[in-house]
């Protein structure tokens, strides 16, 4: 069931958008498990003052919602209601700056950011090449992976929050914890200011290749969130998923990987509620088995039809 269409309501408020603002787009083919219901309404805001103009200006009772990569979300088959922002060209560059600096877009990859790196010969910003999100996703979920972590490199991060105005955070103000930023949720981070250090460009690329293949052989690649659950504190969530007997499980289309049994995946034919109900199924079970009461890591939008 389609949504009912909003967008000639918000265009009167936003007279002068310049980015594109779509009636119930399908939300599916922007993320990684390839399900979920569609948009209310798609904004894909020009720049950053597109995004400011949006913010200011639009209904009040208009819930927002911004994506990223969609490597780390479940879409519920219902849809989101409201407007989902997902940045685009405007927001999708990469300087190289003095000092080590690399300042990035939000919705430039993280890989394509540590690219940039490695070729000017900065080094400590290799482990963003092993996370498959927007550098958006990593400064909202400290995005970490072979003992880096976004909070590592963080000079300062840029948005506009829900009102409109423009916001600078340095890495103190981020909040950042395992997995988490508690920069308020209506802030939508526009770019970031990384600190990294004087490297050997052929040494960096190295150390990604490697962290390439490592992950190649230990996890699926293809319709998964990657990790489901955050490790709980002093254990691995794959062990206790382990020792309750779940990898492999299957909900309807989805399953518990074989390889990694953190990251579910989307056999083909997966609606998000079988994923998702998978997932609600595999903490039981560990509760049942170990008393661990897992943590989703994956966010999960939307509503159920
Ligand atoms: C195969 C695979 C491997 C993975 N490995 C790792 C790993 O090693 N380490 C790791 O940390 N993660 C890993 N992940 C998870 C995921 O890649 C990260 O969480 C990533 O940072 C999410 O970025 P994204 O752009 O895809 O965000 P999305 O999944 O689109 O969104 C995630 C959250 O970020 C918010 N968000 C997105 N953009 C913005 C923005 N511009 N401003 C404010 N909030 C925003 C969303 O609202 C949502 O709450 C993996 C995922 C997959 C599929």
């Amino acid at each position: 069931m389609p949504f009912p269409d909003i967008v000639p309501d918000l265009k009167a408020h936003v007279p002068e958008l310049r980015g594109r603002l779509l009636a119930n787009q399908s939300l599916g083919e922007f993320t990684w498990f390839r399900v979920g219901g569609p948009a209310q309404a798609l904004f894909m805001p020009e720049d950053d003052d597109d995004l400011a103009y949006f913010l200011r200006n639009r209904p009040r009772d208009v819930a927002v919602t911004v994506i990223g990569a969609g490597s780390n979300l479940i879409v519920r088959d219902g849809g989101v209601p409201g407007v989902v922002i997902r940045l685009g060209r405007g927001f999708n560059e990469v300087t190289v700056e003095d000092d080590h600096r690399v300042v990035a877009g939000a919705a430039m990859l993280d890989v394509m950011v540590a690219r940039a790196a490695q070729k000017a010969g900065i080094a400590g910003l290799a482990f963003l090449s092993g996370i498959p999100g927007t550098i958006g996703g990593a400064l909202r979920m400290n995005g970490g992976a072979y003992g880096g972590e976004t909070k590592d490199i963080l000079i300062e991060a840029r948005g506009v929050d829900g009102e409109g105005n423009r916001r600078r955070f340095s890495n103190a103000e981020m909040g950042f914890s395992y997995r988490h930023c508690g920069v308020p949720e209506d802030v939508i981070f526009t770019g970031a200011v990384f600190q990294g250090r004087a490297g050997d460009a052929d040494a960096i690329a190295a150390e990604m290749a490697e962290i390439k293949s490592k992950r190649e052989a230990s996890q699926p690649r293809n319709r998964t969130g990657g990790s489901t659950f955050k490790n709980p504190p002093g254990n691995n969530a794959w062990k206790v998923i382990d020792e309750a007997g779940c990898r492999g499980l299957i909900v309807g289309g989805a399953q518990v990987s074989e390889l990694h049994c953190n990251f579910l995946i989307n056999l083909g034919n997966a609606t998000a509620a079988d994923i998702e109900t998978l997932g609600e199924t595999v903490r039981e079970r560990v509760k049942a088995q170990s008393g661990v009461a897992l943590e989703w890591e994956i966010k999960r939008i939307g509503i159920r039809p």
